[in-house]
């Protein structure tokens, strides 16, 4: 089936990630939340992102989550949640933390990962945010208080870091 974030039915804006594809967007959505989450609730939301695309975890091209359904959205908290969401993806483009890569991204795929990411974020329909979400196995391993990669300073999941895991 290979990995992909789904929004819904609505198949023109899923994004389908190459093996690579995925390892890179969430390297650099990891750098950025490393850069960028200041309250609990951003290091969350960067560790699940980490944990959801870590393909050491969860199969190489078979991770993936839905947007609306899967992702641990809050009624409470969507406007901040989704500017944040938004602010990794600019982040990335800004090149943050890139100097802990050990390879230099492709701008070509960099564009193209962020850039789906970032449409399908800005399709999403604030009105559909609302529990209950799925049960996405992802929530089961991030952890109270995520610690920061050594290497990579940015927030690992219970089953460690995702650059470390993608190298
Ligand atoms: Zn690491």
């Amino acid at each position: 089936m290979g990995n992909t974030i789904t929004y819904l039915d609505d198949v023109e804006i899923w994004l389908s990630m190459t093996n690579g594809g995925t390892a890179l967007l969430a390297d650099l959505l990891a750098l950025a939340g490393g850069e960028l989450s200041k309250s609990s609730r951003e290091i969350y939301l960067s560790t699940w992102l980490a944990a959801a695309l870590d393909q050491k975890i969860g199969g190489w091209g078979a991770v993936g989550f839905d947007l609306l359904k899967d992702f641990p959205w809050e009624v409470s908290s969507f406007r901040q949640d989704h500017s944040f969401l938004l602010s990794l993806i600019a982040g990335a483009r800004e090149q943050l933390g890139w100097v802990k890569l050990d390879y230099t991204p492709s701008m070509k795929h960099v564009e193209f990962y962020l850039a789906g990411f970032e449409k399908m974020l800005n399709a999403l329909d604030p009105g559909l945010i609302k529990p209950p979400r799925s049960e996405h196995w992802v929530n089961s391993i991030i952890p109270n208080n995520p610690e920061r990669c050594l290497k990579h300073g940015c927030f690992m999941h219970q089953e460690g870091c995702v650059i470390c895991h993608n190298l």
